[in-house]
Order: structure tokens, then C-alpha cells, then sequence
């Protein structure tokens, strides 16, 4: 009987140590970064299958990458870019649902959020060492802005040969929503995911007492990345877009990547950075709503934001 309650007691003692072990395996979670849509992904999961979840996430936003990617000639932008007028583009059904919540908040926004501004954008040239367009050359280009394109189920047809897509302010957003979505599929206790400065969560952050998410909003322009504000949220999304995100510097001006459809010029506003918080609702409509409420101002952005539901933090 002794030696049975010793028997016992370790027993007790190592399923202890198991459970403590397990416990901080968990807490520490699984995290991997990855560069995607320009800028480095880092998604970090919780529980029994936070490992292959996060593998299965990252083949997800490959997939959307792939068909989002200016750059690559394969993807749907670029076949789109690249279209005759007149021709009918058919595009895959990740680039049809961004184009269609796209539009939802172009209408929204009175045109502040447009992804045809890329016949513009791409004058300013932000993606390589950026240059300052002729007068001009932004009129002109200002012609293929604001045009409908898109037909509202899978098929895009211009009536310009040069009129241009970007996914720029909108994919990353509907990568988070993709990913929330793989992650749901799992065992997963709780997760965050960071694509550019685009975050969504879902679950229980094991590292909090209350279980919430901590997320923090950059000070503009920060060497060292440092935060000026904390948001709590338990599920959803913090999107920020910022000045400080792209830009370059000429006669000792800033020009920053977040384009005013209307004038062609990057928005001119008294703040660097608009971040969006939603606790209910897509991450890909928060992106949409970040850079159009960039771009509409303080009093116009916040009752866009409002209409959908969201907290705007301005910096
Ligand atoms: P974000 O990264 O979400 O802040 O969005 C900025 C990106 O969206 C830019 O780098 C461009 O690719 C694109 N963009 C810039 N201005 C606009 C606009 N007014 N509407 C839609 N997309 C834009
Ligand atoms: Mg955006």
C-alpha cells in the first residue's frame, strides 16, 4: 500500500510537469515570416495545431499572391494590365471577391479608394526609387481613373488598352480574412496574423491575462518601429495605412504612396498614419476603408468609418 501512494505521487507530480510543459509550449505558439505581397507576413498560432495551421496559411496567401502580384506576368493583375480594350478578362474567384469589396467601398468613399489610381501610381513609381510626374502626364492619366471595369461576377473588360488595377490597398486585407478562415479549419486555441501592418486575430491570447489581443499602432516615422498607442481587441482587425509605409523624398519634400484619385497627387493631409478597428467585419474592408479614409480626411474619413462600424485612430 507504501509503495502503491509513492507510485501515486509521482505520477501526480509528472502529469503536473506535463501539464505546465504543455502549457508553455502552447503559450509560446508556433510563428513564421514569410515576404508576400511586398512586405513580410509573420503569422503566429496557439494550440494543438498551430504548426501545420500555419503552414496551411501561408499556401493560402501564396495562392492570392500569386493571382494578386503586379510584378509577375501570370497573375490576374497583370493579365488585366496587360488586356486589350475591349477584351474580356476572365479573373479567379479570390481576385473577383477583392474587386467586388473593392467597389463596395469605392461607392462608399466617393471614388477615395479606386483601384484604377494605378494608371496614376504608376507615374510616381513607389515601387522603385519613385520619380515626380509631369503636370501633364497626371491629367492624362487621370482620364483612365474612375472607369467601371468590372462586372460584378468573374469577367473585367476596359474600354482603354491602358487602363491599369492595383490590389495594392485591399489584398493584404483579403489575405487576412483567408487566413483567419484556414485557421478556423484547425485545433487552434488562438491566432494573429500580420501582413504589412494589416493584423487580424482570432481565439484566446495565451500571453494576456484577460485572453485579449494587444496590438500596437506605430508612431509615424519612428526609426525603431516604436508604438504611441495600444488598441485591445479580442477578435478582428487593426489595419494602418501610412505615409511612412512608402515614400521618397525630392527637394526635401515627401511624396507617399497613398494616391488621391480626384488630383493624382499623394493625399496631402495634416496626419502620417489612419489606422482602422474592427472587432466584427473583414479585414479586406478594413484595408479598403485605411486608405480611402487616408485620403478623404479627418471629418469625411470618420464618418466612413462609422458607417462601417469601425473605430479610425489618426496619427
Ligand atoms: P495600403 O498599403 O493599404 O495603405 O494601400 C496603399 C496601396 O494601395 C498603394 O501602395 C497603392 O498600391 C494603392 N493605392 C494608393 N492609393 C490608392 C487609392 N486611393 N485607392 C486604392 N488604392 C490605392
Ligand atoms: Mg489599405
Amino acid at each position: 500500500m507504501k509503495k502503491f501512494g509513492w507510485v501515486f505521487c509521482v505520477l501526480i507530480v509528472c502529469t503536473a510537469l506535463a501539464g505546465l510543459f504543455l502549457k508553455n509550449s502552447n503559450k509560446n505558439g508556433y510563428e513564421k515570416t514569410e515576404f508576400l505581397f511586398d512586405t513580410p507576413c509573420t503569422v503566429t498560432a496557439y494550440g494543438k495545431d498551430a504548426k501545420i495551421a500555419v503552414e496551411a496559411v501561408f499556401e493560402r496567401l501564396a495562392e492570392i499572391h500569386k493571382v494578386t502580384d503586379a510584378f509577375s506576368e501570370t497573375s490576374d493583375v497583370a493579365r488585366i494590365n496587360s488586356a486589350e480594350s475591349g477584351e474580356e478578362i476572365f479573373v479567379c474567384q479570390d481576385v473577383a471577391d477583392i474587386l467586388s469589396r473593392a467597389e463596395t467601398v469605392t461607392v462608399d468613399s466617393r471614388g477615395a479608394f479606386d483601384v484604377t489610381v494605378a494608371s496614376v501610381s504608376a507615374l510616381w513609381n513607389f515601387s522603385g526609387e519613385g520619380r515626380v510626374p509631369q503636370k501633364e502626364e497626371i491629367e492624362k492619366a487621370l482620364d483612365l481613373v474612375g472607369r467601371d471595369i468590372f462586372d460584378g461576377k468573374n469577367v473585367v473588360k476596359k474600354a482603354l488598352s491602358d487602363e491599369k488595377i492595383d490590389l495594392g490597398g485591399a489584398a493584404k486585407g483579403f489575405g487576412g480574412d483567408a487566413a483567419l478562415e484556414v485557421l478556423r479549419g484547425y485545433d487552434v486555441s488562438g491566432a494573429i496574423v500580420d501582413l504589412g501592418g494589416n493584423i487580424c486575430c482570432m481565439g484566446t491570447n495565451p500571453k494576456t491575462e484577460n485572453g485579449m489581443w494587444r496590438i500596437g499602432v506605430q508612431k509615424p516615422f519612428s526609426p525603431t518601429g516604436e508604438f504611441d498607442e495600444v488598441v485591445e481587441i479580442s477578435e478582428g482587425s487593426v489595419v494602418t495605412s501610412g505615409t511612412y509605409q512608402r515614400y521618397f523624398e525630392k527637394d526635401k519634400k515627401l511624396y507617399h504612396h497613398i494616391i488621391d484619385p480626384k488630383t493624382g497627387y499623394p493625399a496631402d493631409r495634416d496626419y502620417s498614419s489612419v489606422t482602422i478597428v474592427t472587432e466584427e467585419g473583414s479585414c479586406c474592408y478594413a484595408d479598403c476603408l485605411a486608405t480611402a479614409c487616408f485620403v478623404l480626411g479627418r471629418e469625411d474619413g470618420e464618418a466612413l468609418a462609422e458607417k462601417y462600424g469601425a473605430k479610425i485612430i489618426f496619427k
